[in-house]
């Protein structure tokens, strides 16, 4: 038999699959897989239902049902004062996963480069380098994720296709300011760039921080795509119904790249989430208070552990340094070794670097109901106050010296 693909042949099964196994297999508390653990809104899943009833389950129109087309574009409009056309500027696809894909297919030749920024989502180099074109990556570092401005800049050059870019930032936490996006709009003009816009945590800012759409910037509305998530913003994760704004001559190629990877996306979902658009502003407050709620406890109980906890600005996720505790090993021993040993999986943030990274730091998903939170923490706290050394494996107990530090 000749060989498979040597680019899939060589791609992992997904950090999210694996951690979610492992922390069934431990019966751990999954802060690994970004998603939450209380449903949707009951009027979307009511929506959902009286509409699987009422006859229109066969293939809906390529490009996503008007509803929704109309419910995407009323809402660029509220949140961003962005003005877009239902018909000809809106992608429904399934899930922001595809869309990324799409996008992607819609610029990118064989031989073109496209610039991501560290870390990095998971799907996004093996996509890049499947459709032949070239990575440049640029990369943040913790514990403050500058953006890199003469590294970013230095990264394009004449084949430079597409910019990337993913604001709030999973897994930082991070909400690129308007002065970086600035510098960022000004690179795509100069040198006749496309940008791909991945905007699945856009109604999940905290603080005051507010998600600025790079395509709201002068000049950037014909050259970017942007991209939404009905499961990040309504909490329904496994809909997978995602979205893409584009001006029509990117959405002509972004909605081909749709017809030829699952070409519609089931109906009944998609008039759901029409109706979740249109939602007052309270809902959209009361998610992201929520979230922000479940942040700031569970962030104090990871403090209280003596982990040092990095400011978490949008997103599901923050991470945390775990060398305080003493435990040498890397990221990836540690979220292992606290799945197995503490009931509380994690996710290593070395893997959303493509080589050597920072290795003393693990992503948690705060998106629990707050009994879920508390108990991670207080499973942390037997684990690491009471118990450490005897609960290691062989594998890292010789490198577990310094007492854990209390709060
Ligand atoms: N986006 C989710 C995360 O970062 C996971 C999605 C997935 O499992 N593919 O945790």
């Amino acid at each position: 038999m000749q060989l498979a693909n040597r680019l899939l042949a060589a791609t992992g099964t997904t950090i999210f699959t694996l951690m979610s196994a492992l922390a069934v297999r431990h019966q751990a508390i999954n802060l690994g897989q970004g998603f939450p653990d209380t449903d949707g809104p009951e009027d979307m899943l009511a929506a959902a239902a009286a509409a699987l009833m009422d006859g229109r389950n066969q293939y809906p129109p390529m490009t996503g049902v008007p509803e929704l087309r109309s419910a995407v574009a009323a809402a660029n409009v509220r949140f961003y004062g962005l003005s877009v056309d239902a018909d000809r500027e809106v992608v429904v696809t399934s899930g922001a996963t595809e869309a990324i894909t799409a996008c992607l297919m819609a610029v990118l030749n064989p031989g073109d480069e496209a610039v991501l920024i560290e870390p990095l989502y998971d799907t996004y180099l093996p996509v890049v380098k499947m459709l032949g074109a070239v990575p440049r990556l640029v990369r943040l570092m913790p514990p403050r994720w500058e953006l890199p401005r003469a590294e970013l800049a230095a990264a394009f050059g004449p084949r430079t296709k597409a910019l990337l870019l993913n604001t709030p930032m999973n897994p930082t936490g991070k909400v690129f300011t308007a002065a970086e996006l600035a510098f960022i709009a000004d690179l795509l003009q100069r040198h006749d760039a496309y940008a791909i816009c991945d905007e699945v945590y856009e109604h999940l800012t905290y603080d005051g921080w507010r998600h600025i759409p790079l395509m709201t910037l002068p000049g950037l509305r014909p050259r970017t795509m942007r991209i939404g998530s009905a499961g990040k913003t309504f909490s329904l994760t496994g809909w997978k119904v995602g979205y893409v704004t584009a001006p029509a001559e990117l959405a002509q190629y972004v909605a081909k790249a749709h017809q030829n990877l699952t070409f519609t996306t089931p109906p009944n979902l998609q008039r759901a989430v029409a109706t979740g658009l249109a939602k007052d502003d309270a809902y959209f407050a009361g998610l992201a208070a929520n979230l922000a709620a479940k942040r700031d406890r569970f962030a104090a109980g990871l403090a209280g552990l003596g982990m040092q906890v990095l400011p978490c600005m949008g997103s599901y996720f923050l991470i945390a340094d775990f060398s305080p505790l003493g435990f040498s090993g890397d990221d990836a021993a540690f979220c292992r070794h606290i799945t197995e040993a503490a009931g509380v999986a994690a996710i290593p943030v070395s893997v959303f670097y493509d080589s050597e990274a920072p290795g003393q730091y693990a992503r948690f998903a705060f998106c629990k109901r707050e009994a879920v939170l508390d108990e991670a923490v207080m499973r942390l706290a037997r684990h690491f106050r009471a118990e450490p050394a005897a609960s290691l494996t062989a594998a890292v107990r010789p490198a577990y010296t310094t007492a854990p530090r209390r709060a």
